[in-house]
């Protein structure tokens, strides 16, 4: 059996980005593939700048955005990753394996660090706790998006070489995980700019009412070279186009194509087909997410349960990591 893992930043409710990028692939493996582990890696959020104040509501919020997204308690186990010390502990003990030269070397630590002056050692360290995340459960695959490759490959080199050094009788004890691609999806940000982002105000929000989705598609860049209705446009440019890949059924996505591409409607009626299709989906997130609301024991519940059940995993993998390196603890 294939054991899935993956990690989500307690950023708050999801954006449409986060859920097309991420979530709604975790919805479908959850049911292909029994006992997937996801965690909303609120030790990872420390790296960055925060505020105490908000990180639990942001926590709670995230795990409420998933359980109305479709993450299923009686297929996958959801918890937050500080409820389960263990990824820490085995953190270290990675990083004791781990030159710093393998770290420095990871494209999103070089970016950090070209663009500050003193860079956290959290920050260098991210990508073994990473490695801890996955490992601590055994986790044969990862779904991750192309620039979380890097990092999952160091997760196999740290395997590699525990195991090489401590495996018991030779066979490998941890499992060498593999990246499950999620198909991409090219959703930018509303705006245009490259990527949706809560912190660049051009998201939509998952749980955001009907309203407010159409006043912020409604002005939504398009192709900008279809200034006039007559124009024709260009759909593969356009972020509209590809939401609609994402939402719509695959015969209204040809015809967008092809009423886009011949002039043969404005943006505004394509964005108002756009918006039908994205509510069909949206709005049974919405009550779901509203029903969770009104019973914050239900999700309470669902994260301790999900803790418990990961907290027996990751104590048995650390007894056994522990004796075979030879530790009296
Ligand atoms: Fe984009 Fe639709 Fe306008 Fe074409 S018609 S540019 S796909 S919004």
């Amino acid at each position: 059996m294939t054991r899935i893992f993956s990690g989500i930043q307690p950023s708050g409710e999801l954006h449409i980005g986060n859920y097309l990028g991420a979530v709604k692939n975790w919805v479908q493996l959850q049911t292909q593939h029994p006992g997937a582990i996801f965690c909303i890696v609120d030790y990872h959020a420390l790296t960055g700048i925060y505020e105490p104040q908000s990180l639990r509501k942001r926590t709670y919020d995230m795990a409420v955005s998933l359980l109305a997204a479709g993450i299923d308690p009686a297929h996958a186990t959801l918890y937050v990753q500080s409820a389960v010390p263990e990824h820490t502990e085995l953190a270290w003990i990675f990083n004791t394996i781990t030159p710093v030269g393998e770290l420095e070397r990871q494209t999103q630590y070089k970016d950090k660090a070209s663009r500050q002056e003193s860079v956290l050692a959290g920050i260098l360290n991210y990508p073994v706790l990473q490695a801890a995340d996955i490992l601590l459960y055994k986790a044969d695959a990862v779904p991750v998006g192309e620039d979380q490759v890097q990092h999952l490959e160091l997760s196999r080199e740290i395997a590699r070489k525990w195991n090489t050094r401590f495996s018991p009788e030779g066979a490998p004890y941890f499992p060498e995980p593999k990246a499950l691609l999620t198909p991409t999806r090219r959703i930018m940000g509303l705006d245009g700019q490259a990527k949706m982002s809560k912190s660049m105000g051009n998201t939509v929000g998952l749980l955001e009412d009907s309203d407010s989705v159409w006043a912020k598609l409604r002005p939504a860049v398009t192709d900008p070279a279809r200034v006039r209705k007559t124009d024709p446009g260009t759909p593969e440019v356009c972020n509209i186009y590809h939401l609609h890949k994402a939402f719509s059924p695959p015969p209204v996505v040809e015809e967008v194509a092809v009423k886009c591409s011949t002039a043969g409607w404005g943006c505004i009626e394509c964005k108002k087909v756009l918006f039908e299709h994205m509510e069909t989906e949206l709005v049974p997130i919405r009550r779901r997410a509203s029903e969770l609301r009104d019973a914050p024991e239900r999700v309470t519940e669902i994260l301790a349960t999900g803790a418990e059940r990961c907290r027996e995993i990751a104590g048995q993998t650390m007894r056994e990591v522990k004796e075979a390196m030879g530790m009296l603890g």
